[in-house]
């Protein structure tokens, strides 16, 4: 799909026009990945964060934050909790936190895949080359990690680097495919400045990365961070951080990368939690993340207020997103779940 017909889909407004955008999706779904919806158990390791990422709750200077760190046998029985509730995959995400260290790490991984057969997905931000090859060697999967804006000085503005660094999450995703992961990114929907010109080209970005896993959804302002509190430009270009615009770029994504693994994210079930992500369901996406983080964690993991199901026990979101997906006329996935883009293509762990 070339530049100017994915601009002209963001900015429709027709709604029989987009409910044939819906339609080609949901058929491009099916054809590619088939009617299996899979579910991948999220767990919030950690919520200590370095970095100044200008519209993150966990950024390092919010003080508001209560902060905590899983400790390794935590994290190992939200990993047989994913086993018993019957998902295929464990995602271990956190802020960019130097107290997960490489050699803890690649233990627990170990750990995880000696004890379960779940695939590991990680999304810790931006680590270092040996640290990424460790993991990768320890047995993890999957990495994710949102490019966020294809725009450069947007992204700059957005993403000050850590002191002597520079931050390249494009070619950083390039390094991690390199190293055999299956890769996933994407980016907010909305964010203050992003134009939607720079939002066509960041769904032009993705089939150009040929993404395994494409994450997107609304950006949703927090108070305490420095875009939260500032005002939104009330320009004709900028893009709104709607619920609308969130299931158009689900759509696009998956014409554009028929092949890949579409969550329809807690941030769009948090701007409609009746059936929020029914409809990403059925307008491009194909995974669901229930969260496995222990309650008492949970409500520290604040990237935005007001996240749905905080409350929800692991079982209860199992339960409860089981009914969902059936009501749908869809199949709860099995196994793994892995990247049909990849399947049959990927390196030797280790290699
Ligand atoms: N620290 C890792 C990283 O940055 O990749 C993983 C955790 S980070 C909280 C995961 C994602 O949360 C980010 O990639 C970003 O897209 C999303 N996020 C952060 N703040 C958000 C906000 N205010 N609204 C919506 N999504 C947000
Ligand atoms: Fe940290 Fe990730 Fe939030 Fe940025 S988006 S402040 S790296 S947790």
């Amino acid at each position: 799909m070339e530049h100017d017909e994915i601009l002209s889909w963001l900015r429709e407004t027709d709604e029989a026009r987009l409910a044939e955008l819906w339609r080609r999706a949901d058929a491009t779904r099916q054809l590619h990945v088939g009617g299996e919806v899979h579910l991948r158990g999220l767990v919030e390791l950690s919520n200590h964060c370095v970095r100044l990422c200008a519209y993150c709750g966990l950024r390092a200077p919010n003080t508001s934050v209560t902060r905590y760190r899983m400790t390794a046998d935590e994290v190992l029985r939200c990993a047989r909790l994913a086993e018993s509730l019957g998902y295929g995959t464990v995602v271990l995400q956190s802020g960019e936190d130097p107290g997960i260290t490489r050699d803890g790490m690649a233990d627990l991984i170990r750990r995880i895949k000696a004890e379960t057969p779940l695939a590991v997905t990680l999304s810790l931000g931006e680590r270092s080359e040996d640290e990424l090859a460790c993991w990768r060697a320890a047995g993890a999967d999957r990495y994710l990690l949102r490019f966020e804006t294809s725009n450069r000085a947007l992204y700059d503005r957005l993403h000050p680097p850590r002191p002597g660094t520079v931050s390249d999450r494009i070619a950083l995703l390039r390094r991690i495919r390199a190293l055999g992961y299956e890769v996933g990114s994407g980016v907010m929907i909305g964010i203050p400045g992003q134009t939607y010109e720079d939002l066509a080209a960041d769904i032009a970005m993705f089939a150009r990365l040929d993404l395994d896993m494409i994450g997107v959804g609304p950006y949703l302002p927090h108070p305490e961070t420095p875009l939260g509190a500032a005002q939104r430009p009330a320009d004709d270009d900028q893009v709104p951080n709607s619920e609308l615009m969130t299931y158009k770029v689900i759509a696009l994504a998956r014409l554009v990368c028929p092949r890949a693994n579409i969550p329809s994210t807690t941030a769009l079930a948090t701007l409609n939690p009746r059936d929020g992500r029914e409809l990403g369901l059925v307008r491009g996406a194909n995974v669901v993340m229930p969260n496995l983080t222990p309650p008492k964690y949970r409500v520290h993991y604040e990237i935005y207020p007001n996240k749905v199901c905080l409350r929800e026990t692991a079982e209860g979101c199992s339960s409860c997103l089981h009914a969902r997906i059936i009501a749908l006329g869809r199949t709860v996935g099995t196994g793994r779940g892995d990247s049909p883009n990849r399947r049959g293509r990927r390196e030797p762990v280790g290699s």
